[in-house]
């Protein structure tokens, strides 16, 4: 089975690490690949760039073998479609190895604005990880999908290649890239939220409005 997690990382944080392990036990994989995506060029100014934002999840994972970091969106020209992804891992997986998907309620809320979201089904499994506060609007595609594809445990999701909707509510940290850039511009540390070796290296970089100069 393999098991792609995608997401910003702008800056990657505990809260995703813990969650790609919570999902790596709950799947019982060996691996789970997180996927950077694109950010588009209006977005830049106030994150970090692809290639930074890769080399800071590169640090964070460093040492622990079950998460590995797949850069092929950052690697592919222009905006980077979540469909276009999972079809090319589609194609180097084959037709049978199940393909799995790991979605935050927050993300998967608005799955139907997604580029061919209809076609995703068919290509991949979809774990939706319950966030508090981000429960999926009633009546919406997201819920809808969930409802119909809903997969009993992880074990139906080895049984096929693609098409359940498995429902999953590990514990989380409550964390997010945005309240570490806030803390950096108002020149407050993150330290704790995101592992040392990241804020050291955004810290020297200059990142996020990070003193270059500064402590933890
Ligand atoms: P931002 O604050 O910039 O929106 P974020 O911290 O929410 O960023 P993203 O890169 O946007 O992180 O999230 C990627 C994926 O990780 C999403 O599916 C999101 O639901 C999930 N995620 C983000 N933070 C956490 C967390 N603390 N615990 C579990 N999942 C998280």
């Amino acid at each position: 089975m393999h098991v792609i997690y995608g997401g910003t990382f702008d800056p990657i944080h505990h809260g995703h690490l813990r969650l790609a392990l919570e999902i790596a036990d709950a799947l019982s994989v060996t691996k789970v690949h997180l996927v950077p995506c694109h950010i588009p060029p209006h977005r830049g100014s106030t994150g970090a760039s692809s290639e930074q934002r890769l080399e800071l999840i590169r640090m964070a994972i460093e040492d622990e073998p079950r998460l590995r970091v797949d850069d092929r969106e950052l690697r592919r020209a222009g905006a980077s479609y979540t469909a276009d992804t999972l079809r090319q891992l589609r194609q180097e997986l084959g037709p049978d190895e199940p393909l799995v998907m790991v979605v935050g309620t927050d993300a998967f809320a608005a799955f139907d604005r997604w580029r061919e979201w209809a076609d995703m089904p068919g290509l991949a499994h979809i774990v939706v990880v319950k966030r508090p506060g981000a429960d999926l609007p009633v009546g919406s595609e997201a819920a809808r999908l969930v409802r119909e594809r809903r997969a009993d445990g992880p074990e139906a999701l080895s049984s096929a290649p693609c098409g359940a909707v498995l429902e999953l509510d590990p514990p989380l940290l409550d964390i997010s890239a945005t309240g570490i850039r806030q803390r950096i511009a108002d020149g407050r540390s993150p330290r704790y939220l995101t592992p040392d070796s990241v804020w050291q290296r955004i810290q020297a970089l200059g990142l996020y409005g990070a003193c270059p100069a500064g402590n933890f």
